[in-house]
């Protein structure tokens, strides 16, 4: 029987996506055999992300600065915007090193199911800096999900009237694929490989 305060480290990190009891006992155990290199490092990450961590006014990201490092960066293409679901796809695209543009992450997909309607998703803000003017493309990158797919149509009907290329990433993705999970090669071929949207 473990101590309070190792249980406690234990059932916080059970909550980590992909982690579980299991995993977290056996990254306590770890962590406690090496308390003397690993858990400094530990904290003081811990304790800057905690203490910088906002969210970009103008796509969504979560970043450590606002406007975040994507946003503010010049050498991206302020013509092309990318639409995600969620940062975890904005960083899964990024990581892919395909995408020159810029994001907007909606904060999550349409869902009859859940009661998600448009103006609980940023569309308000993503409607607002399509309007400003100087995009050509919008990529819609929504998982190959029916919600995602759904989202991706209803955003479509609402660029429809400004003149821009709308495309979305190629059928390569496996039906109900979330982008996060894409092996990035997949995702660049669904992002190289992106078709109008129609
Ligand atoms: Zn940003």
């Amino acid at each position: 029987m473990a101590s309070q305060e190792i249980e406690a480290l234990a059932s916080a990190l059970a909550r980590l996506p992909g982690l579980g009891p299991r995993s977290a006992r056996r990254a306590v155990l770890w962590l406690v055999k090496n308390r003397e290199q690993a858990l400094p490092a530990l904290l003081t990450a811990l304790g800057a992300v905690q203490d910088t961590l906002v969210e970009c006014d103008t796509c969504g990201n979560v970043d450590t600065r606002n406007p975040c490092g994507i946003c503010s960066d010049p050498r991206r293409d302020q013509k092309s915007l990318c639409v995600v679901e969620d940062v975890a796809d904005l960083w899964a695209l990024d990581r892919s090193r395909l995408f020159q543009g810029r994001y907007h992450v909606l904060g999550g997909k349409l869902s009859a199911l859940d009661g998600v309607r448009p103006d609980d998703l940023n569309i308000a803000s993503l409607l607002g800096r399509v309007e400003e003017g100087g995009i050509d493309e919008v990529v819609l990158a929504m998982n190959a999900t029916l919600e995602g797919q759904t989202t991706a149509h209803y955003l479509a009907e609402r660029l429809e009237k400004f003149p821009l290329r709308i495309t979305q990433l190629a059928h390569g993705l496996p039906v109900g694929g979330e982008l996060d999970y894409l092996d990035e090669g997949t995702l660049a071929q669904a992002l190289r490989a992106r078709r109008p949207v129609g």
